[in-house]
């Protein structure tokens, strides 16, 4: 079943070929189901250290927003908060969305 088309948050993982991986080590990006609009899915956010471009936590200083990832596919975690202006903010802990005290 396509991710979207799932219940809940629905995190995937891609290597650096867009492919849906099963492998951690190569993993580059990730993408989940919008909790707040529902129908939205965000793609493609970088992990760190797995791509090269320059990390720039507000994509305002010539790189990109990238997330530690805690490396567990099933139930991760990823750090810092996911801001999606006009969208949505929170975090991805534990396999879960909560966006409890991001502003
Ligand atoms: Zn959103």
């Amino acid at each position: 079943m396509n991710p979207r088309d799932q219940p809940g948050l629905a995190v995937t993982f891609q290597d650096c070929d867009w492919k849906e991986t099963a492998d951690p080590a190569k993993v580059v990006f990730f993408s989940f189901n919008c909790q707040r609009n529902p129908g939205r899915r965000h793609y493609t956010l970088p992990i760190a250290g797995r791509v090269v471009w320059k990390r720039d936590g507000q994509n305002q200083n010539d790189g990109t927003a990238q997330w530690d990832w805690d490396g567990n596919m099933q139930a991760p975690t990823v750090t810092p908060s996911i801001h999606c202006k006009g969208c949505c903010h929170g975090y991805i802990t534990r396999g879960a969305w909560d966006d409890r005290g991001a502003g």
